[in-house]
């Protein structure tokens, strides 16, 4: 296993920051081509509660969010400009191209990190991110969550499970780094069909993951499961468990992006132990011997 910081060091040379960006995007689970309401457990903000402005021009975004690490960066330090929120490639190949382009060009940017979803990966996106990756080096990060179709569908996720080798393989030829997404703890999940998704990921050459325990925000749909008692939500030694027993499933060259993410606190419900940060960040630590 090797830890993102690590990762960067290796391949930049020093550290890198990321400098989240929000386009005017959605996702084809909340328009209504695919499906309405999104995945259930996703916010208001789509996974980009801590982006920027989406009104403002992505060279601002960047430079706004460049000024606020900047001091503790330092100068050495580089920028991955981090298109984070919703589906960045559900939009025109212009429309990203342009994105791209600007954010490709802003001081100190030397790579580009774009979240979406296998679904989304059309032949002009994919030849926009071939152009990308040819400029500077390239992250996708798909946000997977689950390789059980089942799962996939109380969550809403509204794409197969199949789409997601493919879109790694397609991803792979054009030079990206594919970074997973994968939420342990999903509702009706046991520890074996996570594995499944780990060794599926591991299976379809995925580089990267990036782990979470399943949160409950407020305004979603899972906030109603779980006050219906019917989502379980994992324990913080227990959900480490899991991600422990990942770890072992993966080779040794996976570069773990994320061990568990940290919902937004004006909206977390639970599990509350991922609010205090200090404390996971130590626990994560001391147990991962990092
Ligand atoms: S695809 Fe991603 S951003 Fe969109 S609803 Fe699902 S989790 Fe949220």
């Amino acid at each position: 296993m090797i830890t993102a910081n690590k990762h960067f060091r290796d391949a930049f040379g020093h550290k890198m920051y990321k400098a989240s960006i929000s386009l005017d995007v959605t996702c084809p689970n909340r328009d209504g081509s695919k499906g309405v309401g999104g995945c259930i457990f996703c916010s208001e903000g789509g996974s980009g509660e801590f982006a920027a402005q989406r009104s403002d021009p992505v060279s601002k975004q960047i430079e706004d969010a460049v000024d606020q690490v900047k001091g503790k960066a330092g100068k050495d330090a580089g920028y991955i400009a981090y298109f984070q929120s919703f589906t960045n490639t559900y939009c025109s190949s212009n429309y990203l191209e342009n994105a791209l382009t600007e954010a490709s060009e802003c001081e100190g940017i030397e790579a580009v990190s774009v979240a979406t979803r296998p679904d989304c990966l059309g032949p002009e996106i994919m030849d926009v991110l071939e152009r990308q990756a040819k400029r500077m080096p390239l992250y996708v990060e798909l946000g997977l969550q689950t390789g059980n179709d089942n799962t996939a569908r109380i969550i809403n996720r509204c794409y197969e499970t199949k789409e997601y080798p493919e879109a790694v393989a397609a991803l792979k030829d054009i030079g990206a780094n594919v970074i997973t997404h994968i939420i342990f703890g999903l509702p009706g999940e046991t520890k074996d069909i996570m594995m499944d998704t780990v060794k599926m990921c591991r299976d379809s050459g995925s580089d990267g993951y990036k782990f979470t325990c399943l949160y409950v925000l407020k305004n979603t749909p899972l906030e109603k499961l779980y006050y219906d008692n019917k989502v379980e939500i994992l324990e913080m030694e227990e959900y480490f468990d899991i991600v422990e027993e990942a770890i072992r499933i993966l080779p040794e060259s996976a570069v773990i992006h994320r061990f568990t993410g940290d919902g937004p606190k004006k909206s977390l419900i639970a599990p509350l132990w991922t609010m205090n940060k200090r404390q996971v960040i130590n626990y994560i630590n001391r147990r991962f011997g990092l």
